[in-house]
């Protein structure tokens, strides 16, 4: 059976958003878990559940600082796990918040405000009820008018809260350099969705997506999801395997 081992884990929550750590407990599982790089990535304004305020950006920021001089033998990042608000694209961060953080994640969830009471309707509400074809490529559109517009790292777990076209999506993010993740709490690619992705070229990230600071480096359950496919391990970026 082959094993596999992040590298680094790019995707991890602590109490400034819904998780139930500080930086430095996800720091330090990192670090006894042997990663090299760990990220801190918070939900960013529109979360539901928890999200980070605009005033902490600064304090995270120092904290991930002073975290990183104590322990020089792992890179610590401050990311940001952005929300996407509409159809145009819009997410949650403005440009100048953007510039704050190191690199940015995107997803969809089922707990969001979109922008203003209509705009959170027509988005976020519909997502959970609408199943038909048209809305997901209009999804799917959104997703890439978004990597177009802002310098989106990943796309966290796709498909999640509402389904996507993966082969239009998985070609746009290729083209823009755009990782794809298997995410650690949850994987919603079908059979004929590996399938395409396996023929597309983008490439993937794995995210432990951890709530909780024992979780983080943690892909056990990609590595179940895995063994049932044929899947080139070489094309994801952040792990190293053994066959
Ligand atoms: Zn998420
Ligand atoms: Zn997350």
């Amino acid at each position: 059976m082959q094993s596999i081992k992040m590298t680094g884990d790019y995707h991890t929550h602590t109490t400034y958003s819904d998780g139930y750590g500080s930086i430095e407990d996800n720091v330090m599982v990192a670090i006894e878990r042997g990663l090299k790089e760990v990220g801190i990535t918070d939900h960013a304004f529109n979360h539901i559940k928890g999200c980070i305020t605009r005033a902490d950006v600064e304090k995270m920021r120092a904290e991930v600082n002073r975290l990183q001089e104590k322990y020089p033998q792992i890179k610590i990042y401050l990311g940001v796990e952005a929300d996407l608000l509409n159809f145009d694209g819009d997410i949650d961060l403005n440009e100048e918040e953007i510039k704050l953080f190191d690199y940015i994640l995107l997803g969809i969830h089922k707990l969001t405000y979109g922008k203003g009471v209509k705009g959170s309707y027509k988005f976020n509400f519909l997502n959970f009820i609408m199943k038909t074809k048209h809305h997901r490529e209009r999804v799917t559109d959104s997703y890439i008018r978004a990597i177009n517009r802002y310098p989106i790292r990943a796309i966290v777990h796709p498909n999640y809260a509402v389904r996507c076209n993966i082969s239009r999506l998985a070609d746009a993010c290729a083209e823009k350099g755009v990782l794809l993740e298997f995410n650690g709490k949850r994987i919603e690619y079908t059979d004929a969705d590996m399938e395409t992705l396996k023929k597309s070229k983008v490439k993937f990230i794995f995210g432990s997506d951890a709530h909780y600071p024992s979780k983080v480096g943690d892909c056990t359950l990609q590595q179940q999801f895995l063994l049932n496919y044929d899947f080139p391990l070489d094309r994801i970026v952040n792990i190293i395997y053994t066959e």
